[in-house]
């Protein structure tokens, strides 16, 4: 069964997890009606697989699994499988409009970058590291869907995690025995965690100091294992309410905490345990950042194009899209786009094969560039949707049913634009509104912000890793010598 359809997805979740929703435990979250859109949009995805017009892109005959497999789990090592993967990453981000960050495809090349990369674990230990193999292999057999949950709890930000007032509010090792680790602890922020299969923890960020080893855990287990619960935030989905909330109704990603109450994690999941020197060396001795960033730049491309869009279209039913002014809000828009969607294919282009592994590795520093300027372009455009739709984002009716009662007339002359009617132009409206005004709005500003780690951290780690600094420093000595 190495590629799933919607159904089989489905079918899976209904497993018996604890997942919990104000303060109610949710007996089946495929028939939970805050979840039931996302969910939806989510088997539409793996649907789209066995779709002819898509399926040589978004799955792959594989030698090394005698069968076909997702394009995610493969292992490029070719500029051409890597354009491919890049282009199974479109056709997915495009069908949720960009607005699912974490679609399966972001942890599935994840586990692909893990696996590649074995000879890291193997260093640690060379049965850890076949457990974390079998593990890729048997999550890409399954075509299996995966969260993650890198965070502690923020608690008190200047202590250490065995600092805190309880030492077990993070998740650490308390036990272990034959069968595999006893985990307890808390971990956050785990988007899409209620109706994920399974869940890949490991510790964020690589910081950790002599006296935090019991939290220094990789590992992966199943969303119903016992004693795991799952805690969701407040639900921003509007479900059936399409035409009025466009986006929200369909794709609100559920983001939640996740709970392990004396959890056993066998040891055939374990993949590195209390050692905070592998720990700290993971993230980017793994190279786990080239292969996801190409994914999450090319999610976020799509998601900029569909929102320059937007700006455009309203530019036009406004009347003002030929005014200068609005012409160089435009032309700011479609650079943003056109940066991040050149971030892939630079990196595509400067690929380089690890001789450890023989895997075709886009550059790590045309990806970066395109991590840290997501969270300055993506709250520019929702800026530019706040400009042009002025007030008339919150002039709107409760429904554009009200188009089809007494006060349409009344509707549709205060609505109507340049050149569109009223009803389109609402429509139009909400759309954007849904971006930039509603919960589900402010969520993905936060996310695309935030999802890549602190911006401070992230743009302190560029500077230091940057490898071509030397390059650019030799021509500057080269030039004053010279002088
Ligand atoms: C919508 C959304 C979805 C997400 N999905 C996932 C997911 O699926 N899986 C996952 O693992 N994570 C996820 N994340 C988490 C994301 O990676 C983090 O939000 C990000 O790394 C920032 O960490 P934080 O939230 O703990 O903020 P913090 O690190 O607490 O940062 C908040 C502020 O505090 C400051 N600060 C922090 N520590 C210090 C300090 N010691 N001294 C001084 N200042 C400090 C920071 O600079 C920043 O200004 C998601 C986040 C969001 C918003």
């Amino acid at each position: 069964m190495a590629v799933r359809t919607g159904q089989q997805f489905i079918e899976g979740l209904r497993d018996g997890r604890e997942v919990w929703y104000n303060g109610e435990r949710i007996a089946d979250v495929t028939r939970f009606a805050p979840f039931e859109a996302s969910i939806k949009a989510l088997a539409n995805l793996y649907d789209l697989q066995h779709d002819p017009k898509y399926r040589d892109i978004l799955t792959v005959d594989c030698p090394e699994f005698g069968e076909r497999i997702a394009r995610p789990f493969e292992m490029p090592r070719t500029r051409e499988q890597l354009a491919l993967k890049r282009e199974s990453y479109r056709i997915w981000a495009e069908a949720t409009c960009g607005m699912m960050g974490r679609s399966p495809d972001f942890l599935n090349v994840m586990m692909a970058s893990l696996a590649a990369k074995r000879s890291f674990f193997a260093e640690f230990s060379p049965a850890r590291a076949e457990a974390m193999v079998n593990y890729y292999r048997h999550v890409a057999k399954h075509d299996l869907f995966l969260t993650h949950a890198l965070l502690d709890p923020q608690l008190d930000k200047g202590k250490a995690r065995h600092q805190q007032s309880e030492p077990d509010i993070c998740l650490r090792v308390i036990d272990r025995n034959q069968d595999g680790l006893i985990l307890h602890g808390i971990k956050r922020i785990a988007t899409a965690a209620p109706y994920a299969d399974e869940i890949l923890v490991w510790p964020f960020p690589p910081t950790f100091q002599p006296g935090e080893e019991p939290y220094a855990n990789v590992f992966a287990i199943p969303m119903n294992t016992k004693g795991l619960k799952t805690l969701c935030r407040p639900s921003f989905a509007h479900p059936g309410a399409r035409h009025d909330y466009p986006l929200s109704s369909q794709f609100d990603e559920m983001d939640a905490t996740v709970v392990f109450d004396h959890v056993l994690v066998p040891w055939d999941r374990v993949f590195l345990h209390e050692d905070i020197r592998f720990l700290n060396r993971m993230y980017k001795d793994s190279r786990m950042r080239e292969l996801t960033a190409h994914q999450t730049n090319a999610r976020l491309e799509t998601k900029l194009g569909f929102l320059y869009a937007v700006i455009l279209r309203m530019a036009e039913v406004s009347g003002i899209a030929s005014r200068p002014d609005i012409m160089e809000l435009l032309g700011e828009a479609v650079a943003c786009v056109e940066v991040i969607r050149s971030t892939t294919r630079s990196a595509e282009e400067q690929a380089t094969a690890d001789p450890d592994n023989g895997v075709l590795y886009p550059d790590l520093f045309a990806l970066q560039a395109g991590r840290a300027l997501g969270p300055v372009f993506y709250p520019k455009l929702v800026g530019m949707l706040r400009r042009l739709g002025g007030g008339g984002l919150i002039q709107m009716p409760v429904s554009l049913s009200e188009f089809d009662s007494p006060i349409a007339r009344e509707l549709e002359r205060s609505l109507r634009g340049a050149d569109v009617s009223g009803l389109d132009k609402a429509q139009l409206f909400k759309l954007a509104w849904d971006l930039c005004g509603t919960e589900f709005g402010a969520r993905h500003e936060l996310y695309e912000m935030n999802y890549a780690g602190d911006r401070s951290v992230l743009m302190a780690g560029i500077q230091r890793e940057y490898g071509r600094k030397q390059y650019y420093l030799d021509h500057l000595d080269r030039f004053m010598r010279a002088l």
